[in-house]
């Protein structure tokens, strides 16, 4: 198998899994106990939040709340930020986020908020005037992420928050793609709140990280126990944040190696599949994508048949975000871009990681040449 969907999921590291089983077999105490036995486990997790507080270049552990994924983190900064102030009720938002973002927007509009869809241009890059301009006396939040998961073209999340924070309006970003692909400073960028899920990064599935500034209002999504400073209530599951937490460790050493190997990688895999298939092109903007992602459109060729002549040939991939499988609807993130109908249809997203290694592009290199001349 050649995978390459990085976006939609990761392989757990080695060292990940090794280091969560005690926490499954031995270490399974409760951390908010009072004896020996479950203090030892809240030692791991408060190095856990350590970890992931280096990884966003975070100023205090106690700024990072560790929640069931993305999605969850999404929701709660979303919701958290939108009820600050009972007068404001206008959010900022862009036509291209994830669906964990969309839907929350769309939840708030059902109880009674106004929220701005930004439009993206043609290379899906979002520009700062038009955050700027959408700005209202009532704006509550802006919710902007940082790396978009079909295309991994990054917004100016450094200058939208500088924007933002001098404009008085609190900004959530959902970093879920960018983390572990570029570098993330939360002290150098004033972000309120900021989301990662541990799967996108070499580490399980169903745990994630809510980056929350010091001073930020925030109501738990979540209400119950005290756990997670009282911003998260539920036991919480620790071999997934022990997992998260080395994950995160792993993801900031290898930021060089992403920035150079990997990025040399995709480049390799864009320009050759460019050569080979004429008419084929790249969806967002070249320069400012994250390292591993790479969209690309063949114009008349069917994607989800693509898909599926790759997979039998070994090789995975994707035509758009992981959640819409099985969906024939068109991406709404190359709708927002304006793609035409025949480019939506035919388009590939491959996505690479620090252990795609240059055997695998070589050999993927020819079979998705050889599949998509096959199909047109
Ligand atoms: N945000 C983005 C940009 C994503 O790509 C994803 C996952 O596909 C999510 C949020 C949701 O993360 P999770 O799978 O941890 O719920």
């Amino acid at each position: 198998m050649i995978y390459l969907d990085h976006n939609a999921t990761t392989p757990p590291a080695a060292e990940v899994i090794d280091a969560m089983l005690p926490y499954l077999r031995e270490q399974w105490g409760n951390p908010s106990s009072l004896h020996n036995f479950g203090r030892s486990v809240a030692s791991a997790l408060d190095r856990a939040r350590e970890a992931t507080a280096a990884l966003l270049g975070a100023a205090r552990p106690s700024e990072v709340i560790f929640t069931s994924g993305g999605t969850e983190s999404d929701n709660a900064a979303i919701r958290a930020l939108a009820a600050a102030d009972p007068k404001k009720r206008h959010i900022v938002t862009t036509a291209v986020e994830h669906s964990a973002v969309l839907q929350s927007c769309r939840a708030l509009e059902q109880a009674g908020y106004t929220v701005t869809f930004l439009p993206v241009a043609r290379d899906g890059t979002l520009s700062i005037d038009a955050v700027a301009n959408a700005i209202r006396p009532d704006t509550a939040c802006a919710t902007i992420m940082w790396a978009n998961n079909e295309t991994g073209v990054c917004f100016p999340i450094p200058a939208i928050a500088e924007l933002l924070a001098a404009r008085g309006v609190p900004l959530h970003v959902d970093a879920v793609q960018a983390a572990g692909k570029i570098p993330i400073d939360v002290q150098r960028v004033p972000i309120a709140t900021l989301a990662i899920s541990a799967h996108k990064f070499h580490g399980p599935k169903g745990i994630g990280a809510l980056y929350v500034r010091r001073g930020t209002p925030f109501t738990p999504f979540i209400a119950g126990g005290s756990q997670e400073y009282g911003r998260r209530a539920g036991t919480e599951a620790v071999p997934n944040i022990v997992g998260l937490g080395l994950a995160a460790t792993l993801a900031k050493q290898s930021l060089d190696g992403c920035a150079t190997r990997v990025r040399a990688l995709r480049d390799r895999l864009e320009r050759e599949l460019l050569a080979r298939l004429p008419g084929a092109h790249i969806n967002g903007a070249a320069d400012q994508r994250v390292p591993n992602t790479l969209n690309i459109s063949f114009p008349g060729v069917d994607g989800e048949g693509l898909i599926l002549g790759l997979s039998e040939r070994g090789v995975c991939a994707s035509t758009g975000s992981a959640c819409r499988a099985g969906s024939t609807e068109p991406s709404h993130v190359l709708h927002a871009m304006r793609l035409s109908p025949a480019e939506l249809a035919g388009t590939l997203r491959l996505s690479l990681s620090r252990y795609t290694t240059e055997t695998e592009i070589d050999e993927a290199i020819p079979i998705i040449a050889s599949v998509v001349q096959a199909r047109r």
